[in-house]
């Protein structure tokens, strides 16, 4: 079994490193945070007391950080990652980051003799913690082959879409759907509603219509038709206003760099730009649907 070192024991970090040390790999994690290492020791993660030493003789190192500057960071310099692993060792970025970040963090790993992929992830906490996570993966076949076992035991779906930065475009485009289909799936409803049109009516037909999308029919925005959606307990996340705003900014960012037009990917990220300004960013991104309705008041 391969020496698994887990950088970024969060709310996602946390189960995933749980799920590989249930899986049988002997896994050493280390962050920043008392709170989340104390978290992922109760899971039976042995805690190191800096990268350095998380990162001694590991043959695969997993980061699960907030932002591409913090994985830069922790990858590269004296004390970093790259300095310190096994030579040769597979780095897996799982954090949700700018492609040119993911690009640069791969030329860090090839500088340094290491293999890489980036592989953010979505399923969320419940996925995480379920070991059903869908993985996104960029990176050469043979760093894909490689980390191919390792993400098994933390998801259920590992797609290979390409070269290094290729995991990270699938996410921020996916998501960009997403961010996108909520407004378009809760203007509906607020249209409907001045309709005189009742939720589970609309409901019944788009979800088997030509309106159909995830949006609607596994998070929908209005309490009733899909009992389990964060609609039904006060917007509550699943996932946040301020991850989705976080993932916009990103689609925005690439589209700037790499002359994209996005009209309404956009407009997506100013109304959650708004809501998330007006007391939404904890809450569901379903959530948006209040400020649609305020909209229409
Ligand atoms: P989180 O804030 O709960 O966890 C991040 C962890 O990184 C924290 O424990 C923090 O202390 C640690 N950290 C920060 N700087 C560090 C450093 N220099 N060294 C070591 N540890 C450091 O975030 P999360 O929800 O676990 O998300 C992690 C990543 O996964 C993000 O990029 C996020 O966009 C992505 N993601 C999250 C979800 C979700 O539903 N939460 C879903 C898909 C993807």
């Amino acid at each position: 079994m391969p020496m698994i070192a887990f950088i970024g024991l969060g709310n996602m970090g946390s189960p995933m490193s749980a799920n590989l040390r249930r899986a049988g790999h002997h896994v050493t994690g280390y962050d920043v945070s008392p709170a989340s290492c104390a978290a992922a020791e109760a899971a039976g993660i042995a805690i190191a007391p800096s990268l350095a030493a998380a990162a001694k003789g590991a043959d695969i190192v997993v980061t699960m950080l907030p932002n591409g500057a913090l994985v830069l960071q922790c990858w590269q310099g004296d004390d970093g990652l790259l300095a310190h692993a096994a030579p040769g060792a597979l780095f897996i970025d799982s954090s949700t980051i700018d492609v040119a970040d993911a690009r640069a963090a791969h030329d860090a790993a090839a500088r340094a003799g290491m293999k890489s992929v980036d592989a953010p992830v979505s399923g969320g906490t419940g996925g995480a913690a379920a070991a059903t996570l869908t993985f996104m993966v960029g990176g050469t076949a043979e760093a894909f082959a490689r980390a191919q076992p390792i993400l098994a035991a933390m998801g259920r779906k590992i797609v290979h879409c390409g070269d290094a930065g290729a995991g990270q475009a699938a996410k921020i485009c996916n998501n960009m759907i997403l961010g996108i289909s909520m407004i378009a799936v809760s203007e509906a409803f607020v249209l409907g509603e001045k309709l005189g049109l009742s939720h589970q009516a609309l409901f019944d037909v788009a979800s088997t219509a030509s309106g159909q999308c995830w949006a609607l029919t596994t998070n929908c925005p209005v309490p009733g038709p899909v009992p389990a959606s964060p609609a039904n307990r006060d917007y509550q996340p699943g996932f946040a206003t301020a991850l989705m705003l976080k993932d916009l900014r990103l689609s925005q960012a690439c589209a700037e760099t790499f002359g994209a037009h996005t009209a309404l990917g956009a407009h997506a990220t100013q109304l959650y730009e708004d809501y998330a300004a007006t007391g939404g960013a904890a809450k569901d991104f379903s959530g948006i649907i209040g400020a649609v309705r305020g909209k229409n008041a």
